[in-house]
């Protein structure tokens, strides 16, 4: 039997299901070579998925799983665009799915977006999970109050992160640097604001019941804005998970607030018209979406929009400006009216930056279904692992194959260890590829350290 060769870029969860679905078939003999331009696997379930939610996380395990199925390789630290095109990918093998996710934030396009202390939440989620090219300056944490646009997921897990206590953040996988910054900083009060009543909310009622129950902060929703979205709701019935929102949201908005050091308060139906500053933002304007006319000011040193995200383009795929995705159809890459023969898409490349972990799964099946019931078809082109190989060794591109990135998560142990806690992420580039053991030690960008016990001093 012929061997189907498929090429999956991105090792997030969409990619890394299609590459099981395809790995698992009867039918065909496939193998599937991963590509991912981190040194890391797993995607959002390593650095969007909250460091809180370490529940969520343990889906890496099942994951990893994925990568150990004969047949099935992980090729890490290779930029699919720069280290190899997907046109020559195309050449090297039967079919390519592409799996990149939404790495581009979606812009406000309003007046001062660019100031200083404007910082998309993904920068922020970047930074607390240890992405190594996360882009946040922590000085911008000196602000007192902190204005996140947006009333999804990402939102609330940006509000929770900031009220975090020390000991709670211990907990987690997030890099010494993280704690200790976010241990003492400056926000006292986290404003999110939604440009739709509280029924239009995308948060969940259980992300909303686990903020609600945060330490160290007060969660404060106005009963008069609740009231509003409640009469709402009794005259569109049927909608149960909104109820269930509202009636969590009310359970908060009736309660006294505990004096607590730091708040998060929800700002219903109001949209902001721009941000005010010099170099750095001052100000907030927001409107009234009920009535236009009234706008106030809220005075802020860091806004972070949580709108949602997009995905990138790739030289040479069609990619649709208006929508942020790769256009599809049935997960087959068009390009105008055509498609593009053994160009695939999965994930929110293909269907937007929408759904949970376990929403990629289905996806991934219905494009692994259009790779097979291609495969008859398309003329046999794969030329063998070692070709691909070769062409990367050629670069000179440090591959991190799978037992690389184990070398990488024994030293995640082992630094964890040292410091009383499960596990620290490394963070920076050479120090996961030292630990992967693809380049030697001088090349780490700083000796990796044990943590500084809280309170000291974090001069070094
Ligand atoms: P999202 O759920 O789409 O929420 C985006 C928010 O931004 C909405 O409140 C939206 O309001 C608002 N928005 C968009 N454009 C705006 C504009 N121009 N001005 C003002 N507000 C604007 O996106 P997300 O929070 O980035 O989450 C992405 C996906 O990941 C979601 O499916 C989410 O559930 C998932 N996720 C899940 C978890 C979890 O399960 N724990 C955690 C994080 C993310 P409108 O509704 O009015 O458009």
């Amino acid at each position: 039997m012929r061997t189907l060769r498929v090429a999956v870029v991105g090792s997030g969860p969409a990619g890394a299901f299609c590459a099981q679905i395809l790995a698992e078939e009867t039918a065909h003999k496939v193998s599937v070579d991963v590509f991912e331009r981190l040194p890391t696997p797993f995607g959002l379930v390593r650095y969007g998925v909250a460091p809180d939610h370490q529940k969520i996380k343990s889906i890496s395990a099942s994951l990893g799983e994925i990568f150990e199925t004969p047949g099935v390789r992980f090729l890490g630290n290779v930029t699919v665009g720069s280290d190899v095109t997907v046109d020559e990918l195309r050449e090297h093998y039967d079919a390519v799915v592409l799996a990149p996710g939404a790495p581009l934030d979606r812009r406000l396009g309003i007046a001062g977006e660019d100031l200083k202390g404007v910082v998309a939440a993904r920068n922020f989620v970047s930074w607390y999970s240890g992405h190594p090219d996360a882009d946040f300056d922590t000085s911008l944490l000196a602000a007192e109050r902190a204005v996140i646009v947006g009333v999804g997921n990402v939102a609330l897990d940006v509000a929770r992160m900031l009220v975090r206590t020390p000991d709670e953040l211990r907990r987690t996988d997030v890099p010494a640097h993280v704690v200790e910054t976010l241990a003492d900083h400056a926000v006292r009060e986290v404003c999110v604001v939604g440009r739709r009543g509280p029924e239009s909310a995308k948060f969940t009622n259980k992300e909303f019941l686990e903020l609600a129950g945060v330490e160290g902060a007060d969660v404060l929703v106005s009963p008069e804005e609740l009231a509003l979205a409640e009469e709402h709701q009794a005259r569109v019935a049927g909608q149960p998970a909104v109820a269930r929102l509202l009636a969590s949201l009310r359970k908060v908005a009736d309660r006294e607030p505990q004096g607590q050091p730091r708040s998060i308060r929800f700002l219903f139906n109001r949209t902001p018209v721009d941000f005010v500053g010099d170099a750095s933002v001052a100000d907030v304007r927001l409107a009234c979406t009920t009535d236009p006319s009234v706008v106030e000011e809220l005075a802020t040193g860091l806004v972070l929009p949580a709108v949602g995200y997009r995905s990138v383009p790739l030289t040479g795929v069609p990619f649709s400006e208006a929508t942020g995705t790769i256009p599809q159809r049935d997960s087959r890459v068009i390009d105008g009216d055509d498609i593009v023969p053994g160009l695939y898409v999965v994930g929110w490349a293909k269907r937007g930056p929408s759904g949970v972990i376990g929403t990629n799964r289905l996806c991934a099946a219905d494009t692994a279904a259009a790779v097979l019931a291609d495969a008859a078809a398309v003329p046999e082109r794969g030329t063998g692992s070692a070709a691909i190989d070769d062409l990367l060794r050629s670069r000179g591109v440090a591959v991190v194959d799978w037992s690389r990135w184990l070398a990488i998560e024994a030293a995640e142990m082992e630094l964890g260890r040292a410091s009383g806690r499960d596990r620290i992420k490394l963070h920076d580039r050479a120090d996961m590829l030292v630990a992967a053991g693809v380049v030697p030690a001088q090349a780490a960008s700083s000796p990796t350290r044990t943590e500084l016990p809280l309170g000291a001093s974090a001069a070094r």
